[in-house]
């Protein structure tokens, strides 16, 4: 409406309404800050009332949690058990700088919205189930470390959305486990674009080089075996660019837990 005005011809008008425009949407913002306070936790899939951590006992058991018999190295499901140690053709096709890679829970609709519940708006309370779920996922690869990485953010992304979800995250499985975290070890050295709507290629092109080991650091990876934890894996490019940079720093391996990962059909084995 004023928009198609002058500032000249209505100055005053013109600022008092954006003025006025401004104050009203940082009332709501703040009604709706005051009501997520006084009101309880809602299940962040369905928005029912929930006791305790962020989601309900029906949307729970909609999850579709990852159990042997899997890909060995990737931890994608297999339809049958073909016995231990089996790969699936994806991992002898092209394997990854990363010894061993396991989920929690496959990437769908209720697995989606927790991801994003996690990163986007806030909601830390799904930070406890979600890392004691991927600590039963990885119990084998934690078995094995010495420490856990998360995947870092870069500082501009951080700063915009300002939490680290990885980090959360390995901070609950750290509680689990008793394996410590290192922090400030692996560092995102250029922002990358979102992963999300880029090809296989697109995305490794786009995450190369991106990760470096802090030079003062150096010698918390070196001989070290390393888990690397992030919220979602699906190409596995972020986590793959993250081992190479922890490899070069001489760690003696380097395996994933993700929350979730994409599985796009159940996979037999060769
Ligand atoms: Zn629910």
């Amino acid at each position: 409406m004023m928009e198609t005005q002058s500032d000249d011809a209505f100055p005053l008008n013109t600022k008092m309404t954006r003025w006025v425009t401004a104050g009203r949407r940082a009332l709501q913002l703040g009604v709706r800050y005051a009501l997520d306070i006084a009101l309880p936790t809602l299940c962040i899939s369905c928005r029912e009332p929930v006791t305790g951590e962020g989601l309900c006992p029906a949307c729970w058991s909609k999850l579709s949690f990852i159990a042997p018999p899997y890909c060995a190295r990737l931890g994608i499901p297999f339809v049958y058990d073909p016995g231990p140690g089996q790969l699936s053709m994806e991992a002898i096709a092209a394997p990854p700088a990363y010894t061993r890679a396991r989920a929690a829970v496959r990437f769908d609709d209720v697995a989606r919205t927790m991801v994003h519940g996690l990163k986007y708006q806030d909601r830390t309370d799904l930070a406890p189930p979600m890392g004691r779920w991927m600590a039963h996922a990885g119990s084998e690869l934690l078995r094995d470390a010495d420490a856990i990485i998360p995947v870092p953010l870069h500082w501009k992304r951080g700063w915009s959305r300002r939490y680290n979800q990885s980090a959360a995250l390995a901070k609950m499985i750290a509680k689990q486990s008793g394996v410590p975290v290192l922090a400030d070890v692996l560092k995102r050295v250029r922002p990358t674009v979102q992963q999300v709507g880029l090809s296989r290629a697109e995305r490794a092109r786009n995450v190369q080089g991106a990760f470096k080991v802090s030079p003062l650091k150096k010698a918390d990876v070196q001989g070290r075996h390393l888990v690397l934890v992030d919220d979602v894996l699906t190409s596995g490019a972020t986590v793959d660019a993250c081992a190479r940079a922890l490899l070069r720093a001489k760690a003696a391996s380097v395996d994933v837990l993700v929350f979730a990962r994409v599985v796009e059909a159940f996979k037999a084995p060769i």
